[in-house]
């Protein structure tokens, strides 16, 4: 029987936590990429899901992020850190979000792998029709349009998103910081000014020494025996953040001293994906 981790340790134990989380548009929300190799409708291969709208990860993650420092810095835990460079690399979100050490606020010789994983959310209907449309990308400064071109794409009112959040050795109090920081996610899409509103719900979890599904799977038909996240009782938002700031800062003080081994292990090879360089 798996259960939730007590303590926050360095390297990994094998234990996944996975919210199903599910995201509805309450207004238009425009998608907007100008690189090309970011998809934000796909066709699958497999026919009973076809054509469907899908959130890249990176874009769910930066926002859960944003919600989780905002959230965080309400509090007065390291109210000075902030995306992308001035991360403190020891704080509750850098802790679960991660982040590279060289170029950080704090320039640490340790990188930290995001325990906060994830996959592309899937629109639970097909879609038919694909209005998307290509664009002259405006400059911010000068407002002329340039050569670059930008493909918008609108997901309409009541498009529903399905996903899955996977969170590695959850403890009680990262649990709830997830699980809040997920439920604070009430926007989406491509600008400040064109973000649609949404609201996120949790359909229940998965604890396990795997990771027990995907977005795909879940795309693909119903997931058995998920349970309700109330099962998990999670203290609030509040007292998690509070309780993991003093652990994150026990388990930085540790590898402090030993910077050139595990931690910096752990991360080697990923620094050029590292996780900040990707995230929106
Ligand atoms: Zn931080």
């Amino acid at each position: 029987m798996v259960s939730l981790w007590s303590d926050l340790r360095v390297l990994a134990r094998g234990t996944y936590l996975q919210y199903v989380a599910r995201i509805k548009l309450l207004d238009d929300a425009i998608i907007r990429s100008n690189e090309p190799e970011e998809v934000l409708t796909y066709t699958y291969k497999n026919h009973d899901l076809g054509n469907r709208f899908i959130i890249p990860w990176r874009k769910i993650k930066g926002k859960v992020r944003r919600t989780a420092m905002e959230k965080m810095r309400g509090l007065g835990i390291s109210p000075d850190c902030h995306l992308k460079d001035g991360l403190c690399m020891k704080c509750p979100c850098c802790i679960l979000f991660g982040g590279t050490g060289d170029v950080s606020a704090a320039k640490v010789g340790y990188n930290l792998l995001s325990r906060v994983l994830g996959d592309t959310f899937i629109s639970t209907d097909r879609v038919d029709t694909i209005n998307s449309y290509t664009a002259n990308a405006v400059d911010e400064k000068s407002l002329t349009t340039g050569q670059a071109l930008m493909t918008l794409v609108k997901a309409p009112a009541e498009t529903e998103f399905r996903g899955v959040i996977t969170l590695r050795d959850p403890t009680k109090d990262s649990a709830a910081i997830v699980r809040d920081s997920l439920l604070r996610l009430t926007r989406v899409g491509a600008s400040t000014r064109e973000w649609g509103r949404c609201q996120t719900t949790i359909e229940g979890y998965y604890l396990s020494d795997q990771e027990e599904t995907s977005s795909y799977e879940l795309a693909c038909g119903e997931p058995p025996s998920l349970s309700a996240d109330a099962d998990l009782q999670l203290p609030s938002a509040d007292e998690a953040f509070r309780s993991f700031a003093e652990q994150c800062e026990s388990m930085v003080r540790e590898f402090a001293g030993t910077k050139k081994s595990s931690a910096k292990k752990e991360a080697k090879g990923r620094k050029k994906t590292g996780p900040e360089e990707s995230e929106e």
